[in-house]
């Protein structure tokens, strides 16, 4: 397809129908392909040709996908997941076995964090947090001898914190490995990473990419810029032997990092997306580009609302001059960076529930980034189990607020929490 503008990307790649085919991209809902013959099939195995087998290897509904996300980031190849946990899980080891180690910003989703903090240092792999206003001399001393690559949030859930990807990607470029970068809340429509020099791309597809709360889903994204030959990475330049002695890097070129995601860890860890869920994730693309320039509208409206606002203490979104990541926010997501923001309120942790319970249009629940407009106490849900010192030594205050701003009209949003701040 003729490369097109990332709005048109949304809607029109991944998918043209032939002549008499049906236009909206179906629903290949099979496990499994026939063959004329027995030869042909033993060729996909052995990677030898191309085609779907397999629905746990590849599917025609999950592939157009890839290929709409591949060509929103300006990758060469994607992988789509049963979750953004597998993707941040898969991204990394297909890199990084027992015995390795990866520089990670402690600005990371929770859930990233406990994959990597428990689940993968039982695992055997090492994991050196730093923060992500490190110096460069302090992200310098973080690597070893056994650093496999780099992995950061370019805008982080839920602190909202902006990461300089080009100096992450040059330290890691200086060490010989790449730099993996979690793309969720700015979505390709507002950040490309890519061209920053950041190396692979994840995503967890569940938040504005599906936009209305529908699926959970992720995906990993290629850039096909990392050079897999040289010399620290023997898993794409040595025999597969399982793959009877195929050579990744050889065989697939530039596309070899996510040709290996799939034929070896999504073959042998099976958390492959479902097709159903693939198409419901591609309504939700179709109009991505659209929806995120009004949450961003809506987020920035309200932001500089509640910031006028004299019973709030606070206002946290990167799209405000005076915050602390105003200028790499300029830099990185020069169009706008997502639709949550966060706030304290004055009069703390009894204050903000009183808000919260008199809020009508918005709702209160566990999630991000849908067309609802969404509130969340951190300090009474995901957080609950810290004391009040606790909270503020991991930022998230007794005070605080996050709020997704949804695309309803702005009014109402606006005419919702004022009534639910007259009633605090
Ligand atoms: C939600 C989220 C994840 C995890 O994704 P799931 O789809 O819930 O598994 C990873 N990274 C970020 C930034 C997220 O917001």
């Amino acid at each position: 397809m003729a490369h097109y503008h990332r709005d048109t990307e949304c809607i029109h790649a991944g998918y043209q129908p032939g002549n008499g085919e049906s236009r909206v991209l179906p629903i290949t809902q099979s496990t499994t392909f026939r063959y004329d013959s027995a030869e042909t099939l033993g060729k996909l195995f052995d990677l030898e040709e191309d085609g779907f087998f397999y629905t746990r290897l590849g599917n025609p509904t999950l592939d157009a996908v890839e290929k709409k996300i591949a060509a929103l980031e300006g990758g060469v190849g994607a992988l789509l997941t049963s979750s953004g946990q597998a993707a941040s899980l898969i991204s990394v080891l297909n890199i990084c076995h027992a015995g390795g180690h990866v520089v990670c910003s402690s600005a990371i989703y929770g859930g990233t964090f406990n994959l990597f903090y428990k689940t993968m240092h039982e695992m055997g792999i090492d994991f050196t947090f730093l923060p992500a206003d490190c110096t460069e001399a302090e992200l310098e001393a973080a690597f070893r001898e056994n650093t496999r690559c780099v992995f950061a949030e370019s805008l982080c859930n839920p602190s909202l914190v902006v990461t300089d990807l080009e100096m992450f990607a040059g330290a890691a470029h200086r060490h010989g490995v790449p730099m993996i970068v979690d793309n969720t809340f700015p979505t390709p429509i507002n950040c490309h990473p890519f061209e920053f020099g950041v190396d692979i791309v994840t995503h967890s597809t569940t938040k504005y990419m599906d936009g209305h709360a529908v699926q959970v889903g992720g995906c990993i994204v290629d850039s096909g810029n990392f050079n897999w030959k040289n010399g620290k990475f023997p898993e794409f330049t040595e025999p597969d032997e399982s793959y009877h002695g195929v050579v990744y890097a050889e065989r697939f070129g530039n596309m070899a990092y996510i040709v290996k995601a799939r034929t070896h860890l999504m073959r042998d860890l099976g958390a492959q997306a479902s097709p159903t869920n693939a198409f419901l994730l591609n309504l939700g693309l179709e109009t991505l580009a659209v929806r995120m320039e009004r949450h961003c509208a809506n987020a920035l409206a309200m932001a500089r609302y509640l910031e006028k606002n004299d019973k709030i203490s606070w206002v946290n979104y990167p799209g405000l001059e005076g915050n602390r990541y105003h200028a790499l926010a300029e830099k990185y997501m020069p169009n706008g960076s997502c639709g949550v923001i966060s706030f304290g309120i004055k009069g703390g942790r009894e204050a903000a529930q009183r808000f919260m319970d008199h809020l009508k249009l918005a709702s209160v629940v566990i999630h991000v980034a849908d067309l609802r407009t969404c509130v969340l106490h951190p300090a009474s849900t995901t957080h609950r189990q810290l004391s009040d010192a606790q909270l503020e030594e991991a930022g998230v205050g007794p005070d605080m607020i996050r709020m997704s701003v949804g695309i309803e009209n702005i009014a109402d949003i606006l005419a919702d929490v004022e009534q639910a701040l007259a009633q605090v």
